[in-house]
């Protein structure tokens, strides 16, 4: 079955009735990344006892409280709920950052999180927008961290720079529309790609389907085309690294 490694149920309209859709489609895990606390403790207690739903926690970038970085909230989240098959999803927007000092601010919640992975050895998933060199620096102080770009779009070459340290790329519905991720997704070696959708966020334009949640089909098709390898394959190839990167399904 295929393994939608990024997406949000907690934000769909009627989580029951897409993620019954979904897996009659054929799609039967989900990775369900954190965003902020009170989203955390939603989450975990709407899914942490449904055996198809992967829970991350973390201060995603868009929602970090303006205090220094103080992860005591994180620690105690993870202490409290031993499931969390990750850390996130942690990170650097530069598209929202308007000066230095924001961008600053986001560097240093990024890097007290990615302590808290290296420490306590979790997996990361990272929402890298307009900062992948500076992700990719930062990234060096933690060199045992492994994890996986989320929604990746860019060139191969940069692609090749995450790859090179033992990540993975997220490839979302972004393939569809832009020319040079389609690119780097078709040359990247299998082993470093997980699926995902990013829903109900990143629609592909047009949607084929309803459900967000089975935009993954649509984004599946042209990878598995760009590749030149079967839908088959695409989908043993995909489950089997992101099985291999979260590790607890
Ligand atoms: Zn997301």
């Amino acid at each position: 079955m295929w393994i939608d490694a990024h997406c949000h149920p907690d934000g769909l309209a009627d989580p029951d009735a897409a993620l019954a859709e979904a897996e009659a489609a054929g799609i039967g895990h989900w990775i369900l990344p954190g965003t902020e606390p009170q989203q955390w403790r939603n989450a975990g207690q709407r899914f942490e006892s449904d055996p198809r739903i992967h829970l991350a926690v973390g201060h995603h970038p868009w929602f970090l409280p303006v205090t220094e970085p103080d992860v005591s909230e994180l620690e105690s989240e993870l202490d409290r709920r031993p499931h969390w098959v990750a850390l996130g999803e942690i990170g650097l927007d530069f598209h929202i950052a308007s000066n230095a000092a924001e961008r600053q601010h986001q560097e240093d919640w990024f890097t007290a999180q990615l302590a808290v992975a290296a420490e306590r050895q979790l997996p990361v998933i990272v929402h890298s927008v307009k900062a992948h060199d500076r992700v990719l620096s930062l990234l060096k102080r933690f060199p045992q961290v492994r994890g996986v770009i989320h929604a990746f779009l860019g060139p191969y070459e940069q692609a090749l720079a995450f790859i090179d340290k033992g990540w993975c790329l997220g490839c979302g519905s972004l393939i569809l529309k832009s020319p040079k991720t389609r690119d780097a997704f078709a040359r990247l070696p299998a082993d470093a790609i997980l699926l995902e959708t990013d829903a109900p966020d990143m629609r592909p334009h047009p949607a084929l389907y309803a459900n967000p949640l089975l935009d993954l089909l649509q984004t599946a098709e042209q990878l598995a085309q760009s590749r030149g390898v079967s839908l088959d394959q695409l989908k043993a190839q995909t489950a089997t690294n992101v099985r291999r990167l979260f590790q607890k399904f």
